[in-house]
């Protein structure tokens, strides 16, 4: 079987990683207590050493699926590039959209505070050294496709008798601010090194999402993003601090696939809700978030509308998207994406208030399962 093996690999490298005291990081509480030119005596490096390891273990539990990639460099997951979507080509850039139809697009982002503080999400502009930093003459449509990821998440939490939107670093004309980061050419052709890339130009935040417009079909991708295995209800869940980030090439620069996207930065689909390919997908179609995306996996049709394909999360919203889920259903009681932090109109404060009470629970000796899957 694939993922045993994966695993163990996985393992190996990490074991590998941390002998070698190679790209993983100390632990802060470690490095913050010295000089960072003081070396480490036996007993300091061998307690950071299992700091690390554990760490590291806990890293690669959160990235557990058959179709799951760790991405070693920046211990973060994804599940790989996601297809081109009906119509698109990853070989063949987008044009940019009409500033009318931008302009259009632009009138349903919703303003949030003084645009900056707090978790929200960074559109970026990313392009490769040597090549022309375009940002002026796309900028307009970036916005705009990231308002039109913003518009289907809207109307996903209207369908559920909510309100959710994307809470966007944005300016005061309420529009959200796309900053150019100019990377390797080398950082284009894989997603942890672009990640990688965007850390060093400071775009590495816990309590941001990155949207990257990536200005280049030379990496073949369409969309790819990260994403953790944690199905845990609750303002705790791993998906609910980042950074985060989510890729969209050009050939593929819509507000679909910066939806999907993103909408796997928010922790969509869980492994554990009813409809999931586990692949972070879903099979009951027509959903944004659904595929085939493995050669076994099948999808069947429990919502006939089928431009809800491009524009709606969750059929029957019960596998990773309700505004107000019931009490009895799955997304009552795992992770329901519509609570992200990142998102205007989420419940995450009153979700971290229900984590501290479950712990003081669980300390009292009532708690239920007590851990993840
Ligand atoms: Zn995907």
């Amino acid at each position: 079987m694939l993922r045993p093996v994966a695993r163990l690999v996985c393992l190996l490298v990490a074991c590998c990683l941390v002998v070698a005291g190679s790209g993983l990081a100390a632990p802060s509480v470690a490095s913050s207590a010295e000089p960072a030119d003081m070396p480490r005596d036996g007993a300091q490096s061998q307690a950071a050493s299992l700091l690390d390891f554990d760490e590291t273990l806990r890293w690669l539990e959160l990235c557990s699926g058959p179709l799951s990639i760790p991405l070693l460099d920046n211990k973060l997951c994804t599940h790989g590039p996601d297809p081109a979507p009906a119509g698109y080509d990853a070989a063949l850039p987008v044009l940019p959209l009409p500033n009318g139809e931008a302009n259009d697009a632009l009138e349903t982002v919703v303003c949030d505070g003084d645009g900056e503080s707090g978790s929200r999400i960074q559109v970026l502009y990313v392009y490769r050294a040597g090549a022309e930093n375009r940002l002026d003459r796309v900028r307009l449509s970036l916005q705009a496709w990231a308002a039109e990821a913003d518009r289907i998440v809207q109307a996903s939490a209207a369908a559920t008798g909510g309100e959710r939107a994307l809470r966007f670093v944005h300016d005061d004309q309420c529009q959200p601010v796309v900053r150019a980061v100019e990377v390797p050419a080398a950082a284009v052709g894989g997603f942890d090194a672009t990640i990688t890339a965007l850390k060093r130009a400071g775009h590495n935040r816990p309590n941001r999402s990155y949207l990257a417009f990536v200005d280049s079909t030379s990496a073949g991708i369409c969309g790819i993003a990260t994403v953790w295995a944690d199905d845990r209800p609750g303002g705790g869940n791993r998906n609910n601090t980042g950074p985060a980030y989510a890729r969209v090439d050009a050939g593929c620069w819509d507000g679909f696939t910066a939806a999907h996207e993103v909408m796997h930065n928010l922790g969509a689909v869980q492994h554990s809700a009813p409809n999931a390919s586990g692949g972070f997908h879903c099979v009951d179609e027509w959903d944004v978030m659904c595929y085939a995306d493995a050669p076994r996996t099948s999808t069947r049709v429990e919502c006939p509308n089928r431009a809800d394909d491009l524009s709606r999360f969750d059929c029957n919203n019960d596998d990773y998207f309700h505004a107000a889920p019931p009490r009895s259903g799955y997304l009552a009681h795992h992770w329901n994406a519509a609570n992200n932090r990142l998102l205007i109109g989420a419940t995450s404060q009153s979700d971290d208030d229900k984590d501290k009470k479950d712990k003081k629970k669980r300390k009292r000796g009532k708690g239920g399962k007590g851990g993840r899957r």
